[in-house]
């Protein structure tokens, strides 16, 4: 797959191009493809893959695509294990929000409240949180994910590792359930399969 058989709108195609890079990496051209067509996703795959833009661009084309009813709340949920994770994220992302008009939001715990929720009520497309900061803010009102129509769930497989099921259930039973939903794992354990099976219908496998 090249860049110009994916067909991204010219936004899109231009931070690319700004970015120097020459060609899709083997997890974005299986990637992408499905997650345009609307379809949900299970990728195994490591960090370094190229993974962050293979779920990031077609969620920023989905965002755009609701442009009509941006009311500030989220529109994209991106779970991630850790805070490190969670920013790495954001800066992998960061030249394609601002090219789509989307603001994205940081939220992880660890870290003082008052700067994330100043940032969530200016309003926000794209939210990327750990599990457990972000259900303290649904439990107190903070954010709102009745919009949330695209899920990703990195590193699904470190997120259960540390614990965060019964969190990533809880959020998972506040989001839409004709969302997209789209799972990244470097090792596919039973519970993992548990997951995707219990919130993913029809998806498609890729295996790097
Ligand atoms: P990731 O695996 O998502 O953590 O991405 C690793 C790094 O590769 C990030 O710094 C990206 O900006 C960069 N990257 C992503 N896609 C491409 C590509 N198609 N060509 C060159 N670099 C890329």
């Amino acid at each position: 797959l090249s860049f110009d058989e994916v067909q991204f709108p010219s936004s899109i195609q231009n931070v690319i191009r700004q970015l120097g890079y020459v060609r899709p990496t083997p997890i974005q051209s299986q990637a992408w493809p499905i997650l345009l067509s609307g379809s949900d996703l299970v990728g195994i795959a490591q960090t370094g893959s190229g993974k962050t833009l293979s779920f990031m661009l077609p969620a920023l084309i989905h965002a755009a695509g609701q442009s009509n009813t941006r009311s500030g709340d989220p529109l994209v949920l991106i779970l991630a294990p850790t805070r490190e994770l969670a920013q790495q994220i954001q800066a992998v992302g960061v030249d394609f929000c601002g090219a789509t008009n989307s603001r994205s939001v940081c939220i992880y715990g660890g870290a003082p409240k008052p700067p994330q929720k100043r940032d969530i009520r200016y309003g926000i497309e794209v939210c990327i949180a750990t599990p457990g900061r972000l259900l303290d803010f649904v439990r107190e009102k903070t954010i709102n994910l009745d919009r949330v129509t695209f899920l990703v769930l990195d590193e699904a497989d470190r997120m259960l590792d540390m614990g965060f099921e019964p969190q990533i259930r809880k959020i998972i039973r506040c989001i839409r359930p004709d969302r997209q939903t789209a799972m990244f794992s470097a090792t596919w354990p039973k519970e993992v399969q548990k997951l995707a099976s219990d919130f993913m219908t029809n998806c498609t496998h890729i295996t790097l």
